[in-house]
C-alpha cells in the first residue's frame, strides 16, 4: 500500500528547522527473525520517497551543521537533517544507498555494545518470544512495581501482533529496572534455546564505510542503551564514556559531539554528565522544531509507516 506520505512538501510556507529520526529502514515489515514494532521502521520505498521530496523542498544538511545554525542565531528555516537512532544492519542495506545516490546527508546514533554483535534489544526479543507462541506463565506470575499492568497486557490480546508487542513492551518500559531486567533475561535465555544468533546490527566495517561515504556522521546513543534517567550520575559518565572510547577506537573521533537520549529519557544528571564529558548538543524524542533553546534538550520529528502521513502534516505546525 501506498501511504499518501508527503502532501505538505508541495505548500509554500516557511518552516522552521527540524530534525527527523528514523530507526529501521526495511523492505518488508517481517523482514528479520522477530516482528518489528510499527512505531519503529519504513519500508525502503516511503524512505526513498520522503529524501526526493524533502530534498526538493528543503535543504538537508548535516546534523551538526543545523544545529550550530540554529544555536548561533542563523534561524536555519527551511533546513532539516535526518537521524536514525540505535546503529540497525538495515540503515547500511537499505538506507545507505539512497542517501549515497541522492548525496543526502545523514546521522547515525550508535549504542556501542550492539555494534558487531549478535545481541538484540531486549524488546526485540519479547517480540520475537510472544511471536512464537511462547508460554507466558513465567510473565503471568509477575510481582512488583508495575507488574500487574504487564500482566494486564499480556492477558488483553488485542487482534494484532504488532499491537499486542507494542502493549507488552510499553508496559514494561514503566516496570521497576529490577523487575524488567529480570524479565528480559528470562526471555532471553528462552530464545537462545530455540533460535540461532541473527545479526541484526551494524558492524564496523559498514559503520567505516558510511562513514568514509562523507555522507553518515556516527555519535553516542550510550553503549548499553538503558534508561539513562534510572542512573546516578556515575553510572551515566561510565556507560556514555564507554561508548564515546568505542567510537575513538574504531572511528578516530575525538570529540564528543552530539548525543541521543536511549528511549528519549534523561534526567537533570544525565545532562550534567553529558556537559561535563564535552558533549555541545543532546536530542531527545520529543517532537518539535529545533529552536535555540536548550542544547540538551533538542526535539526532533519521529518517521514511521504506521504514522507516517499524520506526522509529515504535522511539520508544519512545528
Ligand atoms: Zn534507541
Amino acid at each position: 500500500m501506498r501511504l499518501p506520505c508527503i502532501p505538505w512538501l508541495t505548500r509554500r510556507r516557511r518552516v522552521s528547522p527540524f530534525i527527523l529520526m528514523y530507526h529501521r529502514i526495511l523492505d518488508r515489515q517481517d523482514e528479520g527473525p522477530f516482528p518489528v514494532q510499527p512505531g519503529m521502521f519504513v519500508t525502503t520505498e516511503h524512505f526513498a520517497e520522503n529524501i526526493r521530496h524533502l530534498k526538493e523542498r528543503y535543504t538537508i544538511v548535516p546534523l551538526d551543521v543545523l544545529l550550530a545554525g540554529v544555536f548561533e542565531g542563523e534561524g536555519m528555516k527551511d533546513h532539516c537533517a535526518i537521524t536514525f537512532d540505535d546503529g540497525w544492519e538495515d540503515n547500511y542495506l537499505h538506507a545507505f544507498p539512497v542517501l549515497a545516490s541522492e548525496r543526502v546527508p545523514a546521522t547515525v546514533f550508535l549504542s556501542t555494545a550492539y555494534i558487531g554483535t549478535e545481541k538484540w534489544f531486549w524488546f526485540d526479543e519479547v517480540a520475537f518470544f510472544m511471536k512464537n507462541g511462547a508460554r507466558f506463565d513465567a510473565l503471568r506470575s509477575l510481582a512488583g512495581p508495575g507488574a500487574e499492568s504487564v500482566v494486564r497486557a499480556v492477558r488483553g490480546k488485542p487482534r494484532r501482533l504488532g499491537d499486542w508487542i507494542t502493549d507488552v513492551v510499553l508496559a514494561m518500559k514503566n516496570t521497576d529496572g529490577e523487575l524488567l531486567s529480570a524479565v528480559a533475561s528470562e526471555i532471553s535465555e528462552w530464545n537462545r534455546a530455540f533460535t540461532p544468533a541473527s545479526k541484526v546490527m551494524l558492524d564496523w566495517k559498514q559503520v567505516v564505510e558510511m562513514k568514509n561515504s562523507g555522507l553518515v556522521g556516527f555519535h553516542s546513543h550510550s553503549h548499553s542503551h538503558k534508561n539513562l534517567d534510572r542512573l546516578s550520575m556515575a553510572e551515566v559518565l561510565e556507560d556514555v564514556q564507554t561508548s564515546l572510547d568505542s567510537l575513538r577506537a574504531h572511528l578516530g573521533q575525538e570529540e564528543p559531539g552530539i548525543f541521543c537520549y536511549p528511549s528519549g529519557r534523561f534526567a537533570p544528571e544525565t545532562t550534567l554528565a553529558l556537559k561535563e564529558m564535552g558533549f555541545r548538543y543532546a536530542v531527545t524524542t520529543q517532537r518539535g522544531a529545533v529552536t535555540p533553546d536548550d542544547p540538551f534538550a533538542v526535539c526532533r520529528v519521529g518517521i514511521h509507516d504506521d504514522v507516517c502521513s499524520k506526522v509529515l502534516n504535522g511539520v508544519w505546525n512545528l
